[in-house]
């Protein structure tokens, strides 16, 4: 498909990390590369991260907040308008149909209001997309979106 913007999203996670190993071992207690994810922010530019996972799970990172991590600090954009995320050990025909995690939703949320209508692939075959607004419905801090 010509201009498949999920298509192009996946490129750029396979350019990314082609030499970086599923269950990469960074040390004995830090490990990541089973998530991959890849947003297209405001601007058009795609930003791409790996899960980081360590002995400590509170200080795991999604691969999608590394991602928007990368965003936010290298180039101050907050307005995020299309996310892919996936497993890389999923059986084949589920491999691309993923949503991000309460943490990512929430991180989102508070980035921006406008990333409420954030667009997530949920299902590669028939590009099917959910909006963020979707996932976390009666978000609680719309009320300080207002006066912004
Ligand atoms: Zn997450």
């Amino acid at each position: 498909m010509k201009n498949d913007i999920w298509q192009k999203l996946k490129n750029e996670i396979d350019i990314k990390y082609k030499n970086v190993g599923v269950h990469t071992e960074w040390s004995p207690f830090v490990t990541g590369n089973n998530v991959v994810a890849a947003v297209e922010d405001i601007n058009g530019k795609i930003w791409t991260g790996i899960n980081i996972e360590t002995a400590s799970g509170v200080v795991c990172v999604c691969a999608e907040r590394v991602a928007l991590l990368k965003m936010v600090t290298e180039s101050n954009t907050v307005i995020v308008k299309k996310i892919l995320a996936y497993g890389k050990e999923l059986p084949k025909e589920e491999l691309y149909n993923w949503s991000p995690c309460g943490a990512c939703r929430e991180f989102l949320m508070q980035l921006s209001n406008k990333n409420k209508d954030c667009e997530i692939l949920v299902d590669w075959k028939s590009r099917k997309t959910i909006l963020l607004k979707d996932l976390i419905p009666y978000w609680w801090g719309n009320e300080r979106f207002k006066n912004k």
